[in-house]
C-alpha cells in the first residue's frame, strides 16, 4: 500500500476524464464472451463494442426473460413473447459485434482460447469445431440443473431451465388430461396420472405450482369436467417452509393461500428416488419412507455446475466458479466470470488487519485515534462491505461503537486503540460475509459492472493511481470499486391475480394489487417493444379467452 492516491485505499476512475483517452491502441484487443443469458446480454448491452474486436458464443441465438417461463409452462405467455434473437439485439444499438452458435467445450486459459463446437451441425469439412483466441473471456455460461444424483430424476422428471423446458412441460400438462379422458381408466389410475408433483419449495418451483392451480380451475376444468375431482397438485420440499429465501411473512402468505386452493405442501420430506410411476420421499424427522405414485412430476431443486465449467475449475469443492470482488478469475489472467456459474470470494477483514492499521496509522505511533480511523473509513467500508453490514446488525452508530463499544460521546473524541484492540474490535465482522443469490438480478447487475470496467480499462492502464492494494490481492490495473450487488427486491407470484413482493427497506406486500404491481415491473423490464407488445398482449388474450389447452 502506498501514499499515491492521497491516503485512499480504493480509488476510482474519473468517468469524465475517460471519454478524452488518447489515440486507440494499434490492435484492438479481442473480447470472447460464453453465453447469451442475463450477464451476458448485459455484459455486451453496455460494452462500448467499438474498443473491442467481440466474438459472442451461445448455442442459443436468443436471449431468453426467465422470470416469464412458468407463466410460458401453460401458455399464459407464449414463448416466442419472452425471447428476444440476439443478432436483432445487436442490430439495433448498432453494434459490431460476431456471434456464433455454438457451444464453448472447453477454456484453455495457458493458451488464452476456447474450443468450441457449431450447434448448428458439422460443415463440409467434416466437422463443426473451431478454436477462438481471446486477451479477455468472459464467462456467462450461467448454472446447470442439479439432481445431487438422486436416481431417476435425469430420465423421469421435468426441469425448468430452458424454453424448451416449458413448451415440453406444456404439452406435457395437457397430454396428462387426454390420458386420463380415455374410456376404462380405473380412478386409481386417474388419480395417479392427475397427480401433478413440483420437487422444490423455491421461487420457480412456487410460481409454477401457482400457474398451474390457476390453468387448471380457470380453463382446464371446464374442457375436461369429468375428471376435475382426480386433479391434485402436491409440492415437497426438504425444508420446513416453501420460500425460504423471501421474508417470512411472504412465506406464511403462500403457505396459507396454497392450502385454500388446495395445493398440497408435503415440507421436511426429502426426494430419494424417482422410478416411472412414483417418487420415494423420506420424512427428515421420522425416517419414514413412503411412495408417492404421480402422472408428471417437475425437479425444481437447485442449480448445479456446467461440465466445461467443473473442467474449468480445480480450485477445490465449490459449487460455482470463484472470483475476486472485481469479477476476475483470480488464478488465471485476463478470465472474468459473472452470472449464475460464478461465485464472488469476499476478501476478510481479518486476513488484512495488520496493514489496514499500518495504513490508518500515518503519525506511526503504533495507536489509531478516531480521527485516523475515520480517515480510512469511506474505503475500508468499500472494500469490505461486511464492516457496514455488522456495524448495522448490531445497531451500532458509529465506528466509534465498533471500537470500543459503549463509550459515551465525551469520550469517544479522545479514543485511542492499539493493534490488538483493533483486531479484537474487527474479529466478528466477517461473520456477516454475504453471498449474491443467483438471480437475474445480479447477472443483470454484474454484466453492467464488468462492461463499465472494460469501457474505462484504457483510462485505468494510464492512471493507475488504484486501488491501493491491501494485500496484493486487488486489481492494480482496475482503478475500480468493486462489484456491489443493490438488491431491488423481489416477487412471488401466487396465482390467482395475487402475488407478494418484497421491497427495498423491508417493505413487504401482498395481494392483488402487488400482482398489478408485478405485471407493470415485468412489463417494463422486457428486453424490447417488440417483446413487450408480445407480453402485454398474451395477458390481455388469457385475461379475454383464458389459455389455449391445445398442446
Ligand atoms: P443464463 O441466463 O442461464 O445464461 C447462460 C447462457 O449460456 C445461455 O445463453 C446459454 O445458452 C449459454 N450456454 C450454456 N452452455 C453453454 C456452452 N457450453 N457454451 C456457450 N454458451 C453456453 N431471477 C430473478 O432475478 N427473478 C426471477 O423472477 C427469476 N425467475 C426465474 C424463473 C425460472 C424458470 C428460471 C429458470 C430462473 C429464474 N431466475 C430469476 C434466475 C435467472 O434466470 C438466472 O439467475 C439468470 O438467468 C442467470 O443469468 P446467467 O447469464 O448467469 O445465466
Ligand atoms: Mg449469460
Ligand atoms: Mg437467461
Ligand atoms: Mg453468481
Ligand atoms: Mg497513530
Amino acid at each position: 500500500l502506498t501514499a499515491a492516491s492521497g491516503g485512499g485505499i480504493v480509488a476510482y476512475a474519473d468517468s469524465s476524464r475517460a471519454e478524452e483517452a488518447p489515440e486507440p491502441p494499434p490492435r484492438k484487443k479481442k473480447v470472447v464472451v460464453l453465453g447469451t443469458g442475463w450477464a451476458g446480454t448485459s455484459f455486451l448491452k453496455n460494452l462500448d463494442s467499438s474498443r473491442y474486436e467481440v466474438k459472442v458464443i451461445s448455442p442459443r441465438n436468443y436471449f431468453a426473460f426467465t422470470p416469464l417461463l412458468p407463466s410460458v409452462t401453460c401458455g399464459t405467455v407464449e414463448a416466442r413473447s419472452v425471447v428476444e434473437p440476439i443478432r436483432r439485439m445487436f442490430e439495433k444499438k448498432g453494434k459490431d459485434v460476431a456471434y456464433y452458435e455454438a457451444e464453448c467445450l472447453k477454456i484453455d486459459p495457458t493458451k488464452k482460447a476456447v474450443h468450441c463446437r457449431s450447434a448448428v451441425g458439422t460443415n463440409l469439412d467434416g466437422n463443426g469445431d473451431f478454436m477462438l483466441d481471446y486477451d479477455y473471456l468472459v464467462v456467462a455460461l450461467g448454472a446447470a440443473v442439479n439432481t445431487f444424483n438422486t436416481p431417476g430424476v435425469m430420465e423421469h422428471c421435468h426441469f425448468l431451465k430452458e424454453v424448451e423446458d416449458a413448451q415440453k412441460i406444456r404439452k406435457s400438462v395437457i397430454d396428462c388430461f387426454e390420458r386420463a379422458s380415455i374410456p376404462n381408466i380405473s380412478e386409481e389410475e386417474k388419480r395417479k396420472i392427475l397427480h401433478f408433483v413440483i420437487i422444490g419449495g423455491g421461487p420457480t418451483g412456487v410460481e409454477f405450482a401457482a400457474e398451474l392451480h390457476d390453468f387448471l380451475v380457470e380453463d382446464l376444468v371446464k374442457l375436461y369436467p369429468a375428471i376435475e375431482q382426480f386433479v391434485k397438485i402436491t409440492i415437497i420440499q426438504s425444508g420446513e417452509h416453501i420460500l425460504n429465501t423471501f421474508d417470512q411473512r411472504i412465506a406464511v402468505f403462500a403457505e396459507s393461500k396454497f392450502q385454500r386452493d388446495g395445493i398440497e405442501l408435503s415440507t421436511g420430506f426429502r426426494v430419494i428416488k424417482v422410478s416411472d410411476d412414483s417418487i420415494t420421499v423420506k420424512c427428515k424427522s421420522s425416517g419414514v419412507e413412503t411412495l408417492v405414485p404421480y402422472g408428471m412430476a417437475i425437479w425444481s431443486a437447485g442449480i448445479g455446475t456446467r461440465p466445461v465449467i467443473t473442467d474449468f475449475m480445480n480450485q477445490g469443492k465449490r459449487r460455482a466458479l470463484a472470483t475476486n470482488e472485481w469479477l476476475r478469475v483470480p488464478e488465471c489472467d485476463s478470465v472474468y466470470a459473472i452470472g449464475d456459474c460464478s461465485s464472488i470470494s469476499q476478501r476478510k477483514i481479518m486476513e488484512d488487519i495488520s496493514t489496514i492499521f499500518k495504513v490508518a496509522d500515518k503519525d506511526n505511533s503504533g495507536t489509531l485515534t478516531l480521527k485516523e480511523i475515520n480517515d480510512v473509513l469511506e474505503d475500508i467500508c468499500i472494500r469490505y462491505p461486511q464492516v457496514e453490514l455488522y456495524m448495522k446488525s448490531m445497531h451500532m452508530v458509529d465506528i466509534a461503537d465498533l471500537i470500543k463499544g459503549g463509550l459515551g460521546d465525551s469520550h469517544k473524541e479522545s479514543m485511542v486503540v492499539n493493534i490488538e484492540e483493533f483486531k479484537k474490535a474487527m474479529c466478528h465482522v466477517d461473520s456477516q460475509v454475504k453471498t449474491v443469490p443467483a438471480t437475474a438480478q445480479v447477472a443483470a447487475q454484474q454484466g453492467y459492472y464488468l462492461a463499465d470496467c472494460f469501457n474505462k480499462k484504457d483510462h485505468c492502464t494510464e492512471h493507475p493511481e488504484g486501488p491501493l492494494r491491501l494485500t496484493g490481492s486487488g486489481e492494480g490495473h482496475h482503478n475500480f470499486r468493486p462489484f456491489r450487488y443493490k438488491h431491488l427486491g423481489q416477487f412471488a407470484p401466487l396465482g390467482g391475480e395475487q402475488a407478494a413482493a418484497e421491497l427495498p427497506g423491508d417493505w413487504v406486500s401482498m395481494g392483488h394489487s402487488t400482482q398489478w404491481l408485478w405485471y407493470s415491473v415485468y412489463a417494463s423490464k422486457q428486453v424490447s417493444w417488440r417483446t413487450r407488445v408480445l407480453v402485454v398482449s398474451d395477458w390481455t388474450r388469457r385475461f379475454i379467452f383464458g389459455r389455449d389447452s391445445s398442446r
